[in-house]
């Protein structure tokens, strides 16, 4: 049973200098599979190309981050590429796409609309879609009840046990990574621990989100560049969920393994034998 990263930004350029060389190390730590969500369209084609060459799952989509770059036609030319893309099997979700609260200074009714209008494409599509949830969890549910989605995975989810019930009732897992690694992460590490066990999915979100290992605190960047996450770090990460959940490491990689493939069922074809 191989370890899935849920959620990897492969593309980013953080890894341009080394990416094959990531990727061997995810392999190498029996991370099998990942899935690469896209951030916003003029990366579309990179993407595609990238879960390819390495026999990954890719989502498309635009971030709610890059929605003050986008263009309005860029709706329209992801409704045109999931349609171009419809049978490749690799392609499992609508992606990324949200709301995010957190950053200041966005203007938050473009991220509102283009949220609503890629939830109606990933219906339109019949796709699931990968949720980025940032101080936002009430206003994405909001727009969850309007639009019904097949589902899909919250990333690095960080909402409140209510929240976090609501995206399950929606047929939503629940992304959990570095952050889990932290023992004052009491809020998520709870959530991680008291989910129903079909919620819980694994992912790095690399290069971002790094474990408390590769951690570097804001007074000691002068000193250390902030530290790259990478995939190669799930299994560890996962340990976190295992002692949490009081689950073996085989059984925490085979019920996260399944919650994916639950969320995103064209992941079934792609981690069965021979794939
Ligand atoms: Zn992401």
């Amino acid at each position: 049973m191989p370890w899935i990263d849920s959620h990897c930004h492969l593309d980013a350029p953080e890894f341009d200098a080394d990416r094959d060389a990531v990727m061997q190390r995810a392999r190498l730590a029996g991370v099998g599979m990942l899935v690469l969500p896209a951030v916003a369209v003029a990366g579309f084609e990179t993407l595609i190309a990238l879960a390819h060459r390495h026999r990954l799952a890719y989502a498309l989509g635009i971030h709610p981050l890059c929605v003050d770059g986008a263009a309005d036609a860029d709706l329209d030319r992801l409704d045109q590429a999931l349609q171009q893309h419809r049978d490749d099997p690799r392609l499992v979700a609508v992606g990324e796409i949200g709301l995010d609260h957190f950053v200041p200074g966005l203007d938050r009714a473009r991220q509102e609309r283009f949220y609503a209008a890629q939830l109606k494409l990933a219906r339109a599509h019949g796709l699931p879609v990968i949720l980025h949830v940032r101080r936002s969890a009430d206003g994405l549910l909001k727009h969850l009840r309007r639009t019904e989605v097949p589902g899909g995975i919250a990333h690095a989810f960080n909402g409140s046990d209510v929240q976090a019930r609501q995206f399950a009732a929606f047929g939503f897992k629940l992304g959990f990574g570095g952050a889990l690694t932290f023992e004052r992460a009491l809020q998520i590490r709870r959530l991680a621990a008291d989910l129903p066990a079909d919620v819980p999915v694994l992912e790095t979100d690399a290069p971002d989100i790094p474990p408390q290992w590769l951690y570097v605190k804001a007074g000691e960047r002068e000193q250390r560049a902030p530290s790259r996450n990478e995939p190669a770090e799930l299994p560890r990460i996962a340990e976190s969920l295992a002692a949490l959940r009081g689950w073996s490491i085989e059984e925490t990689a085979a019920r996260t393994a399944a919650n994916v493939a639950a969320a995103l069922p064209r992941m079934a074809a792609l981690l069965g034998p021979g794939a």
